[in-house]
């Protein structure tokens, strides 16, 4: 668990109008942040900064206090769960979640992995899939073991890219309540980038709204909804 803060974030592709505009924000520990805001209004750029994965032209970003402009995604310690799970279909749930322990050679024995896996599938309600494959498993399932994995490499934060636009409204629905109620359940600092009025309503803490890469407004969603 951590805090994030962005100070006077700013993302220019080329010389065209800044596609993030001097966005300034404290997430706090635990802290549950939606971003919002119509196409193009520079959600998935801001997340990509926070991430990593896009440089910062200019302002400086936090984690817990120091500085991480500079660091690369593997050393922010931050989780993107992805849209399509990013799951590999021909391993178990187990092989699945330990994978990011596997990578880090020689640093976890087997024991450990073991044991690091079988706790965060407890936490994750997973215990009784961690033999089958990801394409034996529900939607809200593999969404879970996205999760686990992130769970057993410690990491400080998740960063959800639009997880659900790809589902129906029923599935949606369903893993709605499932992010929710995981997200309480461990506690974990999360920024979520949806374009959904509902979800940015019914899940957050906070919900920043972004337009044309220029952060409006920062609000609880009863404030918002309670606005004239
Ligand atoms: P959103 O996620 O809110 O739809 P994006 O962050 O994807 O918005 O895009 C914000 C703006 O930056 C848009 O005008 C988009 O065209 C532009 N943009 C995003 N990625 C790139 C890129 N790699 N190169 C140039 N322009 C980009
Ligand atoms: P999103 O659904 O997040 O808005 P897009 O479909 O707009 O994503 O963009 C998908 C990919 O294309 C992203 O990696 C983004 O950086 C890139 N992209 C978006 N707009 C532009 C652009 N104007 N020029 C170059 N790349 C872009």
């Amino acid at each position: 668990m951590s805090s994030i803060e962005l100070k006077h974030i700013v993302k220019k592709y080329g010389d065209g109008f800044p596609a993030v505009n001097d966005v300034n924000l404290d997430i706090k520990d635990g802290e549950f942040v939606i971003l919002v805001g119509p196409s193009g209004c520079g959600k998935s750029t801001l997340l990509r900064m926070i991430v990593g994965l896009e440089d910062i032209t200019s302002g400086e970003m936090e984690i817990d206090g120091k500085r991480v402009n500079d660091l690369a995604p593997r050393d922010r310690n931050l989780a993107m769960v992805f849209q399509n799970y990013a799951l590999y279909p021909h391993l178990t749930v187990f092989e699945n979640i330990a994978f990011p322990l596997r990578l880090q050679k020689g640093k976890h024995s087997n024991e450990e992995i073991d044991k690091k896996v079988r706790d965060a599938s407890a936490m994750l309600e997973l215990d009784e899939h961690l033999e089958r494959k990801p394409g034996n498993l529900s939607g809200g399932q593999r969404q879970r073991v996205a999760m686990g994995r992130a769970i057993v490499r410690e990491a400080d934060a998740f960063l959800f890219d639009e997880p659900l636009s790809n589902l129906d409204a029923k599935l949606r629905g369903q893993m709605r309540t499932e992010i929710a109620r995981m997200q309480r359940r461990l506690g974990i600092t999360t920024v979520y980038v949806t374009h959904d009025q509902t979800e940015a309503m019914t899940l957050g803490d906070r919900v920043c709204v972004l337009k044309r890469g220029i952060l409006q407004q920062v609000a609880s969603p009863r404030e918002l909804y309670e606005q004239p």
